[in-house]
């Protein structure tokens, strides 16, 4: 594979759960260059339906509450 700059990245981070994706939002947000691997194909047939109070301060630090609400 060519070199390409425009793929150049600080950091890859490897899974899109919410790990993963929380993890490559809060990079970004810090200014880094992140890319994220995931193998599965998105949306993907995931269980659950509940969410502690404490997910709130990093749902709200990601910007992720309105579309939550
Ligand atoms: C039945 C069940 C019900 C649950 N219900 C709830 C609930 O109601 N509320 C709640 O808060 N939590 C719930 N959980 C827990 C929640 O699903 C996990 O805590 C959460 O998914 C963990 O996130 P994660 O990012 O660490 O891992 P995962 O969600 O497992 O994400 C890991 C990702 O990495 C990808 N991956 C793995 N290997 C590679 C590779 N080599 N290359 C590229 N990609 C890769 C996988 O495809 C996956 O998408 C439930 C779990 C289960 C099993």
């Amino acid at each position: 594979m060519k070199y390409d700059p425009e793929f150049e990245t600080d950091v890859a981070v490897v899974g899109g759960g919410p790990a993963g994706t929380a993890l490559a939002t809060l990079l970004v947000q810090m200014g880094h260059k992140c890319c994220l691997f995931e193998r599965d194909e998105f949306p993907r047939y995931h269980i659950g339906e509940s969410l502690i109070p404490n997910t709130y301060s990093l749902f709200d630090k990601l910007g992720l509450l309105p579309a939550l609400r």
